[in-house]
């Protein structure tokens, strides 16, 4: 597959905040939607139902016209623009009760969130060619390869050089699940302290919390080491503990300098990883646009507004998802710091207040 304007948007810088990169966004996204758009029955039904035609993209400002296909309708269809049988890779999500989220990949559009990735994670200077052990508090994808999480931290052990890569998520053939296998997680935090090689954590911030605390964790795996979260609070909201005093956690017990401790957010219908600067606020690349809207008639709110997240993104050619509309309410803002361009605040989702209470409670303490 050929696409130009994608081709040459994911070559450029990911915090690109030019003209010349904004240009090359819409260009991008323009040509996305109108693969969809002819490809994908229902997105052209909606699309013209609405009064929107993918040629109506002239100027930046024009991309907050493109409808958002709720991110619901994704969970209880089988969407996909390409032939079943160009479909290299399934993902779901790993969420627990409710409908699994899934996102179907072509062999380009998989190339392609590879890609953005490693650019992503380059650009934020944490992509090496040293080695390190990982840790990864999730599933081994050798039994779980069709998880998001699993996909996602398989990809982030490929942007550095590595040695022993441990999933502390296992398949209990006894018991037919997965399980923490708890005793080797410490065996492995032992191991690769005393190895002289830093480490890199990678997975749900509550499993680690709960293994430290439980176990009584104390341990210096160098300042060269880092950690790498992702998936939230998921199912351990009410546990949840503000970025900054997580940072400070860290740092005590595992020696990881808080600047080395990123979080990382994304959908698994969406794709594009939003990751944490050094100052710990989640930048949005180029190779996407955050939108928020009224949650009474879906209209767009002003920048800074707090909203229900809408995304667009370009990379993808098989999932009809390019203009996303979500559940989750967030608002765009800035950062003060050398990757300038926006970021993103998450604030909950729409209708659990117990989660949406905790994430406002970590963002109090972020604005201080
Ligand atoms: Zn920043």
């Amino acid at each position: 597959m050929k696409t130009l304007a994608t081709d040459a948007l994911l070559q450029s810088d990911p915090f690109d905040t030019s003209q010349a990169g904004k240009s090359l966004f819409l260009e991008s996204f323009k040509e996305n939607a109108l693969f969809h758009y002819k490809h994908h029955a229902f997105t052209h039904r909606l699309w013209n139902k609405l009064g929107f035609h993918p040629e109506m993209l002239v100027a930046e400002e024009d991309l907050a016209l493109v409808p958002g296909t709720m991110v619901h309708l994704f969970k209880e269809h089988e969407f996909h623009s390409v032939p079943k049988d160009e479909i290299v890779l399934t993902l779901t999500s790993s969420g627990t009760g409710g409908q699994k989220s899934q996102q179907f990949l072509s062999r380009y559009s998989l190339d392609n969130v590879k890609k953005l990735a490693l650019n992503i994670h380059r650009s934020l200077g944490m992509a090496d060619s040293r080695e390190y052990n990982y840790l990864c508090f999730t599933y081994d994808p050798q039994v779980a390869n069709d998880l998001g999480t699993a996909f996602t931290d398989e990809l982030l052990t490929n942007f550095t050089g590595k040695k022993e890569v441990f999933y502390a998520i296992g398949w209990n053939e006894e018991k037919q699940d997965f399980e923490l296998n708890e005793s080797e997680t410490i065996k492995a935090f032992h191991r690769f302290a005393d190895s002289g090689i830093p480490t890199r954590i990678l997975g749900f911030p509550a499993l680690l919390f709960e293994i430290i605390e439980k176990y009584n964790l104390s341990l210096d795996l160098g300042v060269d080491s880092w950690l790498q979260t992702g998936g939230g609070w998921k199912g351990k909201a009410d546990k949840e503990i503000p970025k900054h005093e997580f940072r400070d956690f860290i740092t005590k017990r595992l020696g990881i300098p808080g600047e080395h401790q990123r979080d990382l957010f994304g959908m698994v219908e969406h794709g594009i990883p939003y990751v944490d600067c050094e100052k710990g606020n989640l930048h949005i690349p180029n190779y996407a646009r955050v939108f928020t809207r009224s949650p009474v008639d879906m209209s767009l709110l002003p920048v800074g507004e707090k909203g229900l997240l809408h995304f667009l993104c370009s990379y993808n050619y098989s999932y009809p998802a390019p203009s996303l509309l979500t559940t989750d309410y967030g608002r765009v803002g800035k950062c003060d710091c050398s990757l300038g361009g926006n970021i993103l605040f998450l604030e909950g989702r729409a209708g659990v207040s117990k989660h949406k209470g905790c994430a406002l409670k970590a963002l109090e303490l972020l604005r201080k």
